[in-house]
């Protein structure tokens, strides 16, 4: 395996199985999942159902590719369409979230006959040559070269930059004011502008709502497309909202939203929702091998049905908002937690040190802190210093009391080795 994958841990896990929320290493240790493999395992982990649709798709038919049609793959297409919000939509499936963004940038790029692309700063959308040649910070992208003229645009942290001490509305005029300059600068005729609804690598961060309807506004004026990237947003895990475009539906659906991660609850489902005019403006014919493959498809259905029929997303606003909560709670006083905030079961818990700089090696020693206390979560943000909680959308109250403890048990160890350390 290649130098550059991220291993967590100095002794890293080696997951062996998992049961709702909770999944166990291979010397047995149990830990409560906060973090679902960066929020792949949607639901739960050996979810029966999703285990049962793939157990009996597997047992009949494993052949794959677009050439053919399955009946997972159409029902799942149909069902994601009606659900995307998008008129006259169409979904392509791909195997992961970078593929699917790939996929969003060729059919942007084609559509307007540009390959000028909007960005956001500190934005991640994988990591593929043309993924990596739009993320905002060189930190997650190996190379500078670029099929792609990229600009970026201020808007996706609120944490820190020139705006950062700004009103919601003042925020929003300034970054709209930003993205006029951008444009006015550059040659015209961008292509899409892409972005994040709540970063998620860049740290579970948010603009203030309806940001992304002021844009719209802007981008119309010029044609361009807008392309929200719901990877990590998507399927109700924000709470308020099924997508987090929503949050700022004044302007009405993006004109493509891209998927991966958590619809497959595990099984290599990701996808591209557009436009059909915007769909098919590729004149060549293509096929997918892997993209619709019975065997995912039906874990997609399957645990998409649990979804809805259980209403997670519901259970993502009560029980996310109960654990942001707590978590402020169990931090209160400790002075290297600089911010608890989040939406739904997307929380972030931003550390700083003393001098209110971002503390990427407290960040460190709380991850292994809280899995010294049975605890999974994921680490983000540009330096490195914001803790990520995604825990799989079923997450019960209880479950949400104790994973809060455990994280208030390990940032106050965190906390004690900070000042030991500063000790001369
Ligand atoms: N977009 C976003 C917002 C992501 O967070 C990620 C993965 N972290 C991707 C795209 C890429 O997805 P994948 O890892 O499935 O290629």
């Amino acid at each position: 395996m290649p130098d550059w994958l991220t291993l967590y841990y100095e002794d890293p896990v080696e997951l062996t199985h998992g049961e709702g929320r909770h999944v166990w290493d291979a010397e047995g240790r149990c830990y409560l999942d906060f973090y679902g493999g960066v929020l792949t395992t949607m639901t739960a982990h050996a979810l029966p159902e999703v285990t049962a649709a793939v157990r009996e798709q597997a047992g009949r038919i494993l052949h794959t590719s677009t050439l053919y049609l399955n009946r997972p793959m159409v029902e799942l297409a149909e069902r994601i369409a009606t659900l995307s919000g998008i008129p006259d939509a169409r979904v392509f499936f791909t195997t992961s979230g970078t593929e699917a963004n790939d996929t969003a940038l060729l059919l942007a790029t084609a559509y307007r006959r540009s390959n000028q692309i909007l960005a956001m700063r500190n934005s991640y959308h994988g990591r593929s040559f043309s993924s990596v040649s739009i993320t905002g910070n060189s930190a997650w992208s190996p190379t500078s070269l670029s099929p792609f003229q990229t600009l970026y645009v201020h808007g996706g942290v609120r944490t820190r930059g020139p705006f950062a001490e700004l009103s919601d509305a003042a925020f929003t005029d300034a970054c709209v004011a930003d993205l006029e300059d951008v444009l006015g600068q550059a040659h015209g005729g961008a292509a899409a502008l892409i972005a994040e609804p709540v970063q998620g690598v860049g740290g579970f961060t948010a603009p203030p709502d309806g940001l992304y309807a002021a844009f719209r506004e802007v981008l119309d004026r010029h044609g361009i497309l807008w392309i929200s990237d719901e990877v990590q947003t998507g399927w109700g895990r924000t709470g308020d909202h099924f997508w987090g475009w929503q949050a700022h539906a004044a302007s009405g659906p993006p004109d493509m939203l891209t998927f991966a991660k958590g619809i497959g609850n595990g099984m290599a489902v990701g996808g591209v929702v557009a436009r059909a005019e915007v769909m098919n403006c590729l004149d060549a014919h293509s096929v997918s091998t892997f993209g619709g493959s019975p065997v995912t498809m039906a874990a997609g259905l399957a645990n998409l049905t649990y979804l809805l029929e259980h209403d997670l997303q519901g259970n993502a606003r009560r029980v996310g908002g109960l654990l942001i909560q707590r978590l402020r709670a169990v931090t209160a006083g400790l002075p290297v937690v600089r911010e608890v905030r989040g939406r739904g079961l997307m929380i972030g818990v931003e550390l700083a040190g003393p001098d209110g700089r971002p503390a990427p090696h407290a960040a460190g020693l709380a991850l292994e802190h809280a899995r010294a206390e049975g605890l999974l979560v994921g680490r983000g943000g540009r330096e490195g210093n914001v803790l990520r909680i995604a825990p799989p959308l079923t997450l019960t109250v209880a479950e949400a009391e104790e994973g809060a403890e455990l994280l208030g048990a390990a940032l106050r160890r965190t906390q004690d080795a900070a000042e030991a350390e500063r000790q001369p």
